[in-house]
């Protein structure tokens, strides 16, 4: 690893950490979802607000020294981390507010899918994310975002309705439709690097209640599943989700799945019920919210079902 003697001089951050690899916490710190990354940077800078990150780019900046953003880690890529560079850990900044009456969520730059789904259903609101709240939203943003709710209410990055950035050159940035709107326009699913999300607001949307569910048919069905499903999808109405796709069942051999999604205020004779075929294997669940999260996620419940029951129909 190359050393980076100055690392050591961000200590002066107002209020966050900084782990050096000497650190006992630096492996700790460094772990991302996928755990075969295996990044070592000089430092990574746990930030509590907009101020730390201000500061670290304008340090990294004057050393020359590379600088990653770590928002909720889940980059298969492994992008939150550099080699001998500086690491932005915002994953620390995860305060969420919701002001009810404009339908506007705030976050800060490391706050995860869950959590403003978290705050937002107190109040009967939700906006769209992935599948498994643990995603950092800001990242999901960046990246174009979808999930159940996108039929309805569009990708992740089409409900961001402003941000505050901390740009290259160490200078807080404001943007919105009327502010710097060539910059909210690139941080509309154009990636990461524009600069540091600290804080984004989110357009919500009233969602009471969610009907999701999986079903899975064995892979030599899939032709003539995804051609039934591209004939069907043309007619279905909005508020039906379907992210077909392909898996891997833990012990089992690879499937080809469905996973339906449905904001439950769809009417009956939409025809949604309409199915392939028997799908070897289902579930659904009911929810007073779109959160679907790392212990309830359709996938642990799928493979924990595939792993005992696989062939048992669940309704
Ligand atoms: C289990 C799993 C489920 C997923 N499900 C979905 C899904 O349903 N829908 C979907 O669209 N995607 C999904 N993804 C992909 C995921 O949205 C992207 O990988 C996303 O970039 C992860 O964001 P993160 O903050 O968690 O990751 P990180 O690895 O921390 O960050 C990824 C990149 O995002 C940028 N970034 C993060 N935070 C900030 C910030 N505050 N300011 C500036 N840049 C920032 C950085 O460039 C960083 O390198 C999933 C990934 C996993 C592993």
């Amino acid at each position: 690893m190359r050393d980076v003697p100055a690392a050591k001089d961000l200590a002066s951050l107002p209020t966050g950490d900084i782990i050096l690899p000497e650190s006992s916490d630096y492996d700790q710190v460094r772990q991302l979802w996928n755990g075969k990354v295996n990044k070592r940077p000089a430092a990574l800078a746990r930030c509590a607000d907009a101020q730390d990150v201000v500061h670290t780019v304008r340090w990294a900046r004057a050393h020359g020294v590379a600088l990653a953003v770590r928002g909720g880690g889940h980059d298969f890529a492994g992008r939150a981390l550099c080699d001998d560079g500086i690491v932005i850990d915002c994953s620390r900044m995860r305060a969420v507010s919701i002001d009810p009456a404009r339908r506007v969520a705030r976050i800060q730059g490391g706050a995860t899918a869950g959590d403003l789904m978290g705050a937002a259903e107190r109040d009967g609101l939700a906006t769209t994310t992935g599948t498994v709240s643990s995603v950092g939203l800001p990242g999901l943003t960046l990246a174009g975002g979808y999930g159940p709710l996108s039929g309805k209410y569009g990708l992740v990055a089409d409900n961001l309705l402003s941000a505050q950035v901390v740009t290259a050159d160490g200078r807080l940035v404001a943007t919105s439709v009327t502010e710097h709107a060539d910059l909210l326009w690139g941080l509309r699913g154009g990636g990461g690097n524009f600069g540091v999300a600290v804080s984004l607001e989110y357009r919500l949307h009233p969602v009471a209640k969610v009907l999701s569910g999986l079903l899975l048919y064995p892979l030599d069905q899939a032709g003539p599943m995804l051609r039934y499903y591209g004939e069907f999808i043309r007619a279905a109405p909005d508020e039906l989700t379907i992210q077909p796709g392909f898996i891997q069942m833990p012990m089992a051999r690879p499937s080809s799945f469905s996973h339906l999604p449905i904001v439950v205020r769809l009417k009956k004779e939409s025809g949604c019920s309409r199915r392939y075929g028997p799908p070897v294997s289902h579930w659904r669940i009911k929810s007073n919210q779109s959160r679907i999260g790392p212990s309830s996620t359709p996938w642990t419940r799928c493979f924990r079902r595939g792993a005992t029951t696989s062939s048992k129909h669940s309704r």
